[in-house]
């Protein structure tokens, strides 16, 4: 049984003025958006409150509707629909319209405006740690819809060359071709994961991102995603999981003396930018990455 959060009386502050915002999935129980934002909003003295929305997969198109019919503020976005309310929307950012995937919803002056914070997040986490992509060599690995945002945030970081990887190659190619059609001038090669051209590229990283589920709860104590010997300490290692923190691929890094960059970071700047997109001011960011440590931690103890 998950533990719930203390909100410090939150729920009886809700009144007639309160704003409201939300998550929509399918399921969404194990969502840590909720006590991030809550916490997030609380901090800014908001009077509002953010929940999560249980989305069929059949009823996306209402709920998208719902979002103005309800005078929502916004609503985020997560799997399985971060592509299909796209089709539901009246404006697309230039990010969400690339990638043709929507994590942010926000509803203003009647108009339902999508947009993609992940792979900005992703880059806002970097930054934080001292890194960025500009000149790198940099490696993505992975071909879903994690994989294609945040190597186009990459990208437009003007890197030295960017490679994009996947057991399946033929989504690497798909991944690549949207990094290709918003920057013309980038050096975009793709591969599998096992073939020589692809050692090599590996070998010559300076940033590597696995934005591949390999090693996330509860398939733990399996291979990382490429062969260690492949990695050495001159490379950032990313993982965008975050449950675990440490996967099996960071734990490899951290013992060859690598530094390293795991998921929770992109999780609390994908919903900061997020908040900053609804309220138009700056996010608290350390509360909301206390907040969901701590929702982390308390998940970890439930299991
Ligand atoms: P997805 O669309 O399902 O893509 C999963 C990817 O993992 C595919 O490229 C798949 O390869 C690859 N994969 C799965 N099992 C594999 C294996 N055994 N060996 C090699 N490759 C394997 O998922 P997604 O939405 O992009 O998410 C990917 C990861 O990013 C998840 O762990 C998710 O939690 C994380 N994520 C984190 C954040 C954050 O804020 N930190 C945000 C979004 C996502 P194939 O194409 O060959 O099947």
């Amino acid at each position: 049984m998950t533990q719930k959060p203390n909100w410090d009386g939150w729920a009886q502050q809700i009144d007639g003025t309160t704003a409201v915002a939300g998550v929509m999935a399918w399921p969404v129980e194990h969502s840590l958006s909720p006590p991030m934002h809550n916490a997030a909003f609380a901090a800014g003295g908001r009077n509002w409150v953010y929940v999560p929305l249980r989305v069929h997969p059949e009823h996306v198109e209402e709920a998208v509707e719902g979002i103005r019919a309800l005078g929502f503020v916004g609503a985020n976005v997560t799997i399985p629909h971060k592509n299909t309310v796209v089709d539901y929307l009246d404006d697309l950012s230039d990010d969400a319209r690339a990638l043709q995937a929507v994590n942010t919803i926000h509803l203003t002056e009647d108009r339902l405006v999508g947009h993609n914070t992940d792979g900005a997040g992703f880059v806002r986490s970097l930054a934080e740690i001292g890194w960025s992509a500009e000149g790198k060599d940099v490696t993505v690995i992975g071909g879903g819809g994690a994989a294609a945002a945040v190597a186009l945030a990459l990208a437009r970081e003007e890197p030295n060359r960017m490679a994009v990887l996947n057991r399946t190659p033929e989504k690497a190619d798909t991944v690549a071709n949207i990094v290709r059609g918003e920057l013309p001038d980038l050096l975009v090669v793709t591969g599998n994961l096992t073939g020589g051209f692809s050692q090599d590229i590996i070998r010559e990283s300076e940033i590597f991102v696995d934005s591949t589920s390999v090693g996330m709860y509860p398939d733990v104590d399996v291979d990382p995603v490429v062969p260690v010997e492949l990695l050495d300490e001159t490379m950032l290692i990313c993982d965008l999981t975050y449950n675990p923190r440490e996967t099996v691929l960071l734990k490899a890094a951290r013992e060859i003396g690598a530094p390293i960059l795991d998921g929770t970071g992109m999780l609390v700047h994908q919903g900061a930018i997020a908040y900053e997109i609804w309220t138009g001011t700056e996010a608290p960011v350390e509360v909301m990455r206390e907040a969901l440590l701590q929702a982390l931690e308390t998940r970890a103890g439930s299991k």
